[in-house]
């Protein structure tokens, strides 16, 4: 099993006496308490790194903590491990013979579950076992009204990758705490087609798809246990239904999804009836990738596209059917495009790259990844207050938890306000 040391508790007797060392004479800084009414304790997080310290304090004679600190003294009191697996990670220790204190791991605080293992087993170290927040659980399908049109955003699952490349310049302590990375550095990314439902049916982006092997999977941490497949099911709408398919960009978490290998192993596009839309620049440069782009670029994720006949190059910021039209931003690559929708007065932007999840708001959180982060920057400053002035409902491909929302703009501070879908 992989483990990440994730905090050391120590007891602790005088909270200003311990204070006055980790904090004053450390010069540590203490994190505002958190209190455990269930255990009669109060917890001060004490960040050390990548891990922390954990000040216990008991707030009743009759927590667990003030009983041992009668009995022991002051001192340290446990060490807690974060595991991938808490049910694997039990199922081994208990394989090897060694003692569990809880027999089946129990729910802990914010989200994540934790089991204890007995001292006796652990050489005389109380050691706690925990497995963060569960993946926030999002929606397949979350539908929206706008004008007359109907928009369905469909996920085809999550993709985990590097925080520090989809965060570029920024540091790590200003990102982590939204996005947790895991033992790996991996951020989660869900992958959100949007079908639009008009005068034509339209699908934005197609999610990864299943072409790619297990190596891949793993570097990339690929959960598509439930993947458009199921969304579109669930969004009743069969493939076939399907008049555009129109790409933001050709990178394989946008298209991998346009082509699928068909039983006799030839590959062939994925939604039979429909119409490719791809920006000329972005097809030339996605069949021609360099060293910088050539990992994100897949050829049989498009390719068998121009094969089959069903390739729509389009060369400028055009109408794609009444209502929907393509802007190029560039940035993320040159010729990346975010997708404007309008009906009846009312506005949708599905802007892809340019801003992937809703932490990247701020105009200087741009990603690692991006070709031309200048333009990137450029394309927000342009973009944020035009969605603010028109409440754009925006929709974030990659968030892992908000399918879209509306950017608000109080005494100068933005945020996101996540829409409520109408299910
Ligand atoms: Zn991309
Ligand atoms: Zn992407």
């Amino acid at each position: 099993m992989k483990a990440v040391l994730d905090h050391v508790g120590i007891a602790v007797k005088d909270l200003g006496a311990a204070l006055a060392f980790y904090r004053d004479a450390l010069g540590l800084e203490i994190e505002a308490p958190e209190e455990v009414a269930s255990q009669h304790v109060r917890a001060h997080f004490v960040p050390v790194g990548e891990s922390k310290l954990e000040l216990l304090e008991a707030t009743s004679p009759d927590s667990a903590i003030a009983k041992y600190v009668e009995k022991k003294g002051p001192g340290l009191h446990h060490i807690t491990l974060r595991v991938e697996d808490i049910d694997a990670a039990v199922a081994q220790i208990q394989a090897r013979g060694a003692r569990m204190i809880d027999e089946r791991p129990r729910p802990g605080a914010e989200g994540s579950r934790i089991a204890f293992v007995h001292p006796s087993s652990a050489h005389g170290v109380l050691i706690e076992l925990k497995q963060g927040p569960a993946r926030p659980r999002v929606d397949a399908v979350a539908r929206f009204a706008l004008g007359d049109l109907e928009l369905i955003s469909l996920c085809d699952g999550f993709i985990g990758l590097d925080g520090g490349s989809m965060f570029g310049t920024i540091p790590k302590p200003l990102w982590d705490r939204q996005s947790p990375p895991d033992s790996r550095n991996r951020i989660t990314l869900a992958m959100r087609p949007l079908l639009i439902r008009g005068a034509r049916t339209m699908i934005i982006d197609a999610g990864l798809g299943d072409k790619e092997n297990a190596k891949f999977q793993d570097i990339y941490g690929v959960d598509r246990k439930r993947n458009l497949e199921h969304a579109l099911a669930e969004a009743g709408v069969s493939v076939d239904e399907i008049d555009i398919v129109l790409a933001s960009h050709l990178h394989f978490d946008h298209a991998g999804g346009f082509t699928i290998r068909d039983a006799s192993g030839r590959l062939r596009p994925r939604f039979p009836r429909a119409q490719y839309i791809i920006r000329r620049g972005e097809w030339d440069d996605a069949t021609h990738p360099h060293e910088r782009n050539r990992a994100s670029y897949l050829l049989d994720n498009y390719v068998p596209l121009g094969e089959a006949g069903v390739l729509q190059l389009v060369d400028e910021d055009a109408t794609i059917m009444p209502g929907v039209k393509v802007r190029r931003t560039g940035g993320h690559t040159m010729h990346h495009q975010m997708v404007l929708i309008e009906s009846a007065g009312k506005r949708a932007a599905f802007v892809a790259d340019m801003m992937p999840t809703r932490a990247h708001l701020p105009e200087a959180w741009i990603m690692g990844y991006d070709l031309y982060p200048m333009d990137t920057l450029a394309a927000k400053k342009a973009f944020v207050p035009e969605a603010i002035a028109h409440e754009t409902l925006v929709f974030f491909e990659h968030d892992p938890a908000v399918a879209a929302g509306y950017i608000r703009e109080v005494d100068g501070k933005r945020r996101i306000e996540p829409a409520p879908s109408r299910s």
